[in-house]
């Protein structure tokens, strides 16, 4: 079982779409993925087309002591399962801080899960403790950066708390690859970006980058995937192309150690 964190402490990078068309593409080349929403938004959960309102979610998990596989909620999509956000969520941050090993509450949780390929952490904008959990309980880091102005804000302050979560908290920890969202290739700007954040990062890039598309941003409101709501879709195409280089990555041991990947 591989853990997947998606993080980027930028709201509106893509990380949440990512986790879903990502989960999904895995799901078409025969994984069996569990999506964790770990954002009070809840934007995974209605974005699948689930409840914000269950009473057995994440919050449950991380504070209440509930098993996770007993927060656990279909999707439309066989093979792609979810621990759903939901509004009590907004309080976990706080309410983590007093609590025993509350940085390792997820990775505990996760320790009792089982007949899940891939298991995916959708984290919320911010690097506090629900991230830091993330971050603790993960295998590998996806960072998903939007091809904009500003593109690069952020990432060092990122790729520090991961460095520091890995020496003091959970040493397998690795950065998988940057995934490069809503391009626009008729916009120069994007082009721009595109050659920025591959100079700063040649090895971390994935080669498949991901289309701005309204097909992607009209998938949450039907409550599918893309792979179900658009299957032959460039952007649909784009995350099968994500998970096959994030597997091939995955297979061959070659995330890159994040001291080779800073230039
Ligand atoms: P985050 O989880 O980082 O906050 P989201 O995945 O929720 O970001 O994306 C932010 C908004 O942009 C959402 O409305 C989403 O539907 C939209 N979006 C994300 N990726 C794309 C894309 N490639 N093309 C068009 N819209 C996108
Ligand atoms: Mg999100």
């Amino acid at each position: 079982m591989t853990v997947l964190v998606v993080t980027n402490q930028k709201g509106g990078v893509g990380k949440t779409t990512t986790a879903i068309s990502l989960g999904a593409a895995l799901v078409q080349r025969g994984q069996h993925v569990l999506l964790v929403d770990l954002d009070p938004q809840a934007n995974a959960t209605s974005g699948l087309g689930v409840s914000k309102e269950l009473p057995n979610a994440i919050y449950g998990v991380l504070l209440k002591n509930l098993p996770l596989r007993e927060a656990v909620a279909t999707t439309a999509m066989d093979g792609l399962d979810l621990v759903p956000s939901g509004p009590d969520m907004s309080a976990a941050e706080v309410e983590l801080v007093p609590l025993m090993a509350r940085e390792y509450r997820l990775r505990e949780a996760l320790r009792h899960t089982n007949g899940y390929d891939t298991v995916i952490l959708d984290c919320p904008p911010s690097l506090g403790l629900l991230t830091v959990n993330a971050l603790a309980a993960g295998d590998a880091v996806l960072i998903p950066v939007q091809c904009e102005y500003y593109a690069l804000e952020g990432l060092a302050q990122l790729l520090k708390t991961i460095e520091a979560v890995r020496g003091r908290l959970n040493d397998r920890l690795e950065v998988l690859a940057i995934v490069l969202t809503m391009e626009d290739r008729r916009n120069r700007l994007s082009v721009q970006v595109i050659e920025e954040v591959h100079r700063h990062f040649p090895k971390l890039v994935a080669r498949a980058r991901i289309p701005r598309t309204v097909r992607l941003a009209e998938a949450p409101s039907h409550g599918l995937p893309i792979a179900l709501y658009d299957p032959s879709s460039p952007a649909a195409r784009a995350y099968d192309d994500l998970a096959g280089e994030l597997a091939a990555r995955l297979k061959s041991r070659a995330p890159i150690a994040l001291g080779g990947a800073i230039a």
